[in-house]
């Protein structure tokens, strides 16, 4: 039997961080030295090839520019790999993930986004087991077939789905968190998959869709929000569609102005989605007087997304040309595994 190839993509963030053997200090490692650092990732039974950002970033600077060029190296070498990893900084690990999975339609291989809290370089590191863990799952098949055709973040012995993960801790080694869809897989003595919650394999030809539209905003609801504010984003002129994070089931304050705001935006043609600030649960628009007009005013409740899945799905369906029902229908269905059917 062949053994499994994965290409392990490099972008930066603390998990490709080491002791400069000069000064000391943390500097990001060169690739070309990973077995070096990491020799135990020869003893796994997987053919593992490397590429990095030309410029490795703190995730913090990734840009829709950085997704495309992922999408681009994993379409690029998707006939030849069975799986794929991409290490990539904490910080917006869940944004990327979330982004990936729109970008790569129909996608039958696992691609996992992993990462770390402390540096590869460190003795106490979580970047060891989390990377060989990756590659292992990132490698697996089943039947001959990859195991996991999806976009997957996988931290500290969870594997979940991307687009339902979010960075809930700075200090925890378990910094990730899939609130409203249960966990792929959990690496203990033995990796269980959860079968139930692992998208089917994908009908369609794989398709990788680059463009990301960068007309959209966030605009989170707080006590004492102003008109000036609102009236400041929402009149953005090249704005096609805004993510209005709400208060738990979908509720703002009921205010005319903001109400009225909202109305005009919507009658200008900017899409206006609906996505809770609490972390777990979901959006249900006219559970409440505070969030009953909502509805019949346009806006669109975004159900259980992350901010991150809601964002990245929105930048996704304006590149496509997709506007008024088609954007509605579109973002009200579960187009990968992004939101829970009510
Ligand atoms: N700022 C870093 C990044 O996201 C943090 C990390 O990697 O954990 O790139």
């Amino acid at each position: 039997m062949k053994a499994s190839s994965v290409l392990l993509i490099y972008t930066g963030g603390t998990i490709g961080m080491v002791h400069d053997g000069v000064s000391g200090s943390l500097i990001p490692f060169d690739l070309r030295h990973i077995y070096d650092v990491m020799p135990e990732l020869k003893r796994l039974p997987v053919t593992i090839d490397f590429v990095s950002l030309d410029v490795p970033i703190d995730s913090s600077d990734v840009t829709p520019a950085v997704w495309e060029r992922l999408a681009g190296i994993i379409e690029v070498n998707y006939p030849d790999f069975d799986g794929f990893v991409v290490m990539h900084g904490t910080d917006t690990m869940a944004y990327t993930a979330s982004a990936l999975s729109f970008m790569l339609e129909n996608l039958g291989k696992p691609v996992i986004l992993t990462g770390s809290q402390l540096p590869l370089g460190t003795l106490r590191t979580d970047a060891r087991e989390n990377l060989i863990t990756a590659v292992e799952i990132a490698a697996s098949l089943a039947n001959d077939a990859p195991r996991l055709p999806e976009v997957a973040v996988y931290f500290e012995s969870k594997l979940m789905r991307g687009n339902r993960t979010t960075k809930y801790s700075t200090e925890n080694f378990d910094a990730f968190d899939s609130p409203n869809h249960p966990v792929l897989a959990e690496a203990g003595i033995h990796i269980l998959y959860n079968s139930t919650a692992i998208l089917q394999e994908p009908a369609g030809p794989f398709t990788v869709h680059r463009r990301m539209s960068d007309r959209v905003g966030v605009l989170p609801v707080f006590p004492g929000i102003s008109p000036d504010l609102v009236s400041g984003v929402l009149g953005v002129e090249s704005l096609e569609a805004v993510i209005l994070q709400t208060y738990g089931s979908g509720n703002i304050p009921r205010q005319d102005w903001l109400l009225n705001a909202l109305e005009a935006a919507v009658h200008r043609g900017v899409a206006v989605v609906n996505v809770t600030q609490c972390s777990r649960g979901f959006v249900e628009q006219g559970l409440y007087e505070n969030s009953r007009r909502l509805t019949g005013l346009g806006v669109i409740g975004g159900a259980d997304m992350t901010l991150e899945a809601a964002l990245a799905k929105t930048m996704h369906l304006l590149a496509l040309g997709c506007r008024s029902e088609a954007f509605h229908r579109a973002m009200t269905a579960s187009l990968r595994g992004e939101l829970s059917p009510v």
